[in-house]
């Protein structure tokens, strides 16, 4: 059977990090190795697929930009358009690496399979989880059984979709969880399997937003807290902010000196969005007065996912109803 064709787009993060010792898992210097080194690492991924690849940065994922991020879905969109790949694998850091994929989700034209990959362990390391994650990645990639399952993640033998997953925990390999709905996969000794399939509309879904976007409106995440007196939200709207998420909690309650200060946020025109604090749930609508001072709810994504679903909606130029609906659908 003819082999497909699996383009490996590299980004630096852990996978590619080089530490002084075999020993140390923290300290080491992200993005260090290219992804020759990567690939060389996993000879077997020849046997799954004609690979080829292009190395896009070499950051620390903690510093991904939009700019990076769009470049990525230029040319994933053109890849995979044009026949040059039947599946794209990313690697990235582990940081960021939900935020890459979600939006990847909304704005990448394809019902071929995405997948990004990383690991918790830099290369150096005794027992680096990257080689594995990376011949796992590209098995899901060249896999029929991926067809139109949207962008996913794959680390840890397990295979999780963009719009649930999320880093839960600060080292363990097994960092990646979808809290709402559990995994959508796995692969274990080679074997691909999925258990279901995503329900958010995800690819090909995309928004019709223009291929050159080069800039995202301006959006901030503020972090709920007990005692929080709402000075934050004054200074984003003087900072000329055209968003915010407030990551509240619970059921994204806001705090009342916070709630007043955001009330007057969408006097001014800023798209105010409540999400929430909580690793689980969906933000649906609770006191009235949210509601009434035209606040709107993130449903079940996190504050960073919600923060770029709302930068692509003011990038639509959907008003406040629109916007509440595309958090209702993606
Ligand atoms: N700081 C690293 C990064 O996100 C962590 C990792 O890749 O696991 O690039």
């Amino acid at each position: 059977m003819k082999k497909k064709k699996i383009y490996v787009l590299a980004t630096g993060g852990t996978i590619a990090g080089r530490a002084d010792s075999d020993t140390a898992t923290t300290g080491y210097q992200a993005g260090a190795i290219g992804i020759d080194a990567l690939l060389a690492a996993v000879p077997e991924i020849h046997n799954i697929a004609e690979i080829a690849g292009a190395q896009l940065a070499s950051i620390d994922s903690k510093d991904m930009t939009e700019s990076i991020q769009l470049q990525l879905v230029k040319r994933c969109n053109e890849l995979l358009a044009f026949e040059q790949a039947d599946g794209i694998v990313i690697t990235h850091g582990t940081d960021t690496m939900e935020e890459t994929a979600y939006l990847l989700s909304l704005l990448t034209c394809t019902d071929k399979p995405i997948v990004l990959t990383g690991s918790m362990r830099p290369a150096t390391a005794l027992s680096a989880d990257g080689p594995l994650n990376l011949l796992d990645a590209v098995r899901v990639a060249a896999s029929d059984k991926a067809h139109d399952m949207g962008v996913m993640v794959v680390l840890n033998n397990q295979i999780d979709g963009a719009h649930d997953v999320t880093k839960s925990h600060t080292m363990a390999v097994h960092t990646f969880q979808s809290p709402n709905c559990g995994s959508l996969g796995c692969v274990n000794d080679g074997v691909v399997k999925f258990h279901c399939q995503p329900l958010y509309t995800h690819l090909p879904n995309s928004l019709s937003l223009s291929e050159n976007l080069t800039v995202l409106p301006p959006v901030v995440v503020l972090y709920g807290y007990a005692g929080d007196d709402g000075k934050l939200a004054v200074a984003a709207v003087d900072a000329g902010v055209k968003g915010i998420i407030y990551a509240g909690m619970g059921n994204g309650s806001i705090p009342a000196p916070v709630e007043h200060e955001l009330a007057r946020a969408v006097q001014a025109g800023i798209i105010v969005v409540r999400s929430s604090r909580s690793y689980a749930g969906c933000v649906t609508e609770a006191e009235v007065s949210y509601t009434q001072a035209g606040i709107l709810r993130s449903g079940s994504l996190n504050p960073a996912k919600a923060r770029i679903l709302l930068q692509l909606a003011l990038a639509e130029k959907k008003d406040a109803a629109g916007i509440q609906a595309m958090f209702d659908r993606y």
